[in-house]
């Protein structure tokens, strides 16, 4: 009877106590400013014959590119240290709308976030900043320097954010397997077409991917034969019961056909079947796989073995520095890391970031690190759409859960609030920040 109105309590409790610990952060900062500008000896900048000392981040979507916005922010002017982000990819990934953006058309570009906006204005080292951006991808992780794959650099690092997440190998709708924005936009619209296209689609998985591309493309078109095929008894089964009916529910209203308890085991493109692990065959002209991501930590697995769990993510300490005592300036967030958070999400791998940049800003100071993550509830919000103009947003935990049924009115769904918050005017896009930087791809 109590449950709800406990879990709001503790939410609004989680809440405060995260904006106060930023303003603890915030205004620890701001003194440093304050005595640094007061101090007659201090000079305006680190030496310039002394040479850099590198924090190295490793991938740059939103767990990285969130570590290395915090860092910068935090640098002192006189800080001999900079900041190196190692991304391949020329443009953010805006993951949440690429279900969508496999079946709607027109709306691909938006996908695509120019990066840079969501850096302190200034903080890229083009604009004489503390920020270096290499558009490469790391090939080695030694215990302190990194070798990148298209330059063959060895970069020198005296602390590391391992943000490599999960799905690099993953196509289409869970990630774009492109580097190149150009390229991903010919893979989307090459997705859209087949959808189109499609008499007989048959979609592989029921967790969010499969069930929101499959709900589009019936809503869409409401003629084609859409079948979801899923191996667990529920669709979203990582989700609370409540969720998984309303997903359910909204399947079935859609005409969907749904095989739960079986895997599909082979695609006969002759035959124009999907072939099921229970012999069971189903028609289809086009199959679509939105079975589960792999966590990329093959990088650390290289480096320290025993820091990769059974699932292949990496180990974390509370405080995020991987579970290697031999190497404490090696921290981990995101997607890729072992933190025992039920959902991993954007909020998740924010929240990790920042106790990743924390950390760091403290360890460059010579202190201990003293931030740590502690997986919440109220981070595994979620919203799933269930056709073009239909979505529910579910959170909990595992006792209790909330559900909000909402209308969707915008086909591009949120793309233009992330491009916002990542500091990008929706939706121009004119490869200035591709300008400022090194590529080595
Ligand atoms: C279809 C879909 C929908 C989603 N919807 C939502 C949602 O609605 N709400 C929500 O909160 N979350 C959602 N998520 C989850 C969210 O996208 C992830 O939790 C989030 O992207 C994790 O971020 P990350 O930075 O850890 O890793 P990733 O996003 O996986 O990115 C890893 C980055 O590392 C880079 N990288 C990898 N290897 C290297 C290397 N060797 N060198 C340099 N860089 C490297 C990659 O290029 C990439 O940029 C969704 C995910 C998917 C797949």
């Amino acid at each position: 009877m109590f449950e709800k109105p406990l879990l709001v309590i503790n939410g609004i409790g989680f809440g405060l106590s995260t904006i106060l610990s930023l303003l603890r952060h915030s205004l620890s900062f701001r003194l440093k400013l304050l005595r640094h500008f007061m101090s007659p000896s201090s000079p305006s900048s680190s030496s310039s014959s002394e040479k850099p000392r590198n924090i190295v981040i490793v991938g740059a979507s939103i767990a990285g590119y969130t570590a290395a916005r915090t860092i910068a922010q935090y640098l002192l002017p006189n800080s001999p240290y900079r900041v190196v982000v190692v991304e391949p990819r020329d443009h953010f990934h805006f993951t949440w709308v690429l279900p969508r953006f496999c079946v709607a058309e027109g709306h691909e570009h938006k996908a695509f976030i120019p990066y840079g906006g969501y850096l302190p204005p200034g903080s890229l080292e083009a604009d004489g900043g503390k920020v270096a951006w290499i558009r490469d991808r790391v090939a080695r992780i030694e215990r302190d320097a990194v070798t990148l794959e298209g330059s063959g650099e060895h970069i020198p690092y005296e602390f590391l954010v391992v943000a490599t997440g999960s799905g690099a190998t993953d196509s289409l709708p869970s990630r774009v397997p492109a580097s190149d924005k150009e390229e991903g936009l010919a893979l989307l619209r090459h997705m859209q077409r087949r959808i189109k296209e499609a008499k007989d689609l048959v979609v592989v998985g029921g967790g969010a991917a499969g069930v929101e591309l499959a709900t589009d493309a019936k809503s869409k078109y409401p003629e084609k034969n859409v079948t979801l095929v899923h191996s667990r008894s529920a669709v979203m089964h990582r989700f609370g019961p409540r969720l998984q009916a309303a997903a359910l529910d909204g399947i079935k209203e859609l005409g969907i056909e749904v095989v739960m308890g079986d895997r599909v085991v082979n695609e006969d493109k002759e035959k124009g079947v999907a072939v099921l692990k229970s012999g069971k065959e189903i028609v289809c002209d086009f199959l679509v796989n939105c079975t589960g991501q792999r966590p990329d930590s093959k990088l650390i697995a290289e480096l320290s073995p025993s820091s990769i769990s059974e699932s292949s993510h990496i180990l974390t300490k509370p405080t995020l520095q991987i579970q290697d005592d031999s190497l404490p300036n090696i921290y981990v967030c995101g997607d890729v890391s072992e933190t025992n958070t039920t959902h991993p999400n954007t909020r998740s791998a924010m929240r990790q970031a920042m106790v990743c940049a924390f950390n760091v800003l403290a360890g460059i100071e010579g202190k201990k690190p003293k931030d740590v993550y502690e997986p919440h509830w109220l981070d595994g919000v979620i919203k799933l759409t269930l056709g073009l103009d239909k979505s529910v947003s579910n959170v909990g935990d595992e006792k209790t859960e909330f559900l909000f049924p909402t209308k969707e009115r915008k086909e591009e769904l949120m793309a233009a609030g992330a491009w916002h918050k990542l500091g990008a005017k929706p939706f121009e896009d004119d490869g200035s920040f591709l300008s400022k930087i090194k590529s080595k791809m």
